[in-house]
């Protein structure tokens, strides 16, 4: 199989090494094969979890800090990923049931949480409130974007109780959790919602294995950071298959649908 390319119409899956043609990868980009996940773009996690989606006005701005390349890095990720940032929302449908739909974007910057990503947060959170909708959060991020230095910090706090407003407001709230979960993500909003669910194979965690391994030097387990293993310890409501996440979603928000 070596002959074939690996980029352009076929991708070679980093799980099983074998090429895949980008048909049979399908919408939801799972191996033939093996069933491994190829990690979705926003737009295509928009496409599976709504029949309709309005974005919400974007916001945009100059990033506050000029850390040396960042510009070139912002630019590169825009011409990449065709979105203007790493986190998209708007008001969605899916099978009768209106909701704001926010979803992060690994492809860009590693859905890394920075001043713009913050404000786009805090935006979706207050017009599901204003709106009276459920907010799904689907979230994919390795973190704090570092370039942006104490300011992406501030983000985890800010849309942290943002969102406590519209837990205490009484709006549903739904975070899923794919891969990858990190760092200040994981440590602020990740799991400030009223269900927290996984996709699953998600990593979800704080710093890196690697990291924790070597500053620990104890041996980890296999499964250490799997979502598997932490709906094992009761951290997750559910670990679901990537093929059943729209018919899950859609069944809790009809179970918390307001009168
Ligand atoms: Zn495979």
């Amino acid at each position: 199989m070596s002959h074939l390319p690996v980029t352009g119409i076929w991708r070679q899956c980093p799980h099983c090494q074998r090429n895949v043609h980008q048909l049979e990868w399908g919408k939801l980009q799972i191996c033939p094969h093996c069933g491994y996940y190829l990690r979705l773009t926003a737009s295509q996690r928009i496409q599976q979890l709504s029949e309709s989606f309005q974005s919400l006005p974007e916001i945009t701005a100059a990033p506050p800090f000029a850390f040396p390349g960042y510009q070139a890095k912002l630019a590169q990720a825009q011409q990449q990923t065709g979105a203007t940032e790493a986190f998209n929302a708007g008001v969605a449908t899916l099978n009768g049931q209106s909701f704001m739909l926010g979803v992060m974007d690994s492809h860009f910057m590693m859905g890394t949480l920075n001043t713009i990503v913050g404000a786009r947060l805090r935006q979706a959170i207050s017009a599901a409130q204003t709106q009276r909708l459920p907010l799904v959060l689907v979230i994919a991020s390795g973190g704090a974007r570092m370039q942006e230095g104490i300011l992406s910090l501030l983000q985890m706090n800010t849309v942290l109780a943002a969102f406590d407003d519209l837990n205490a407001a009484g709006n549903f709230t739904l975070n899923i959790l794919t891969d990858p979960t990190m760092g200040g993500v994981s440590a602020s909003f990740a799991f400030a919602a009223d269900t927290v669910i996984a996709e699953a194979g998600a990593t979800i965690g704080f710093a890196g294995k690697r990291v924790i391994q070597g500053t620990s030097r104890e041996p980890l387990p296999p499964d250490f950071q799997s979502a598997a293993s932490l709906y094992q310890q009761g951290q997750l409501d559910a670990v679901v298959k990537r093929t059943d996440l729209a018919a899950v979603v859609v069944q809790l928000l009809r179970l918390h649908q307001r009168k």
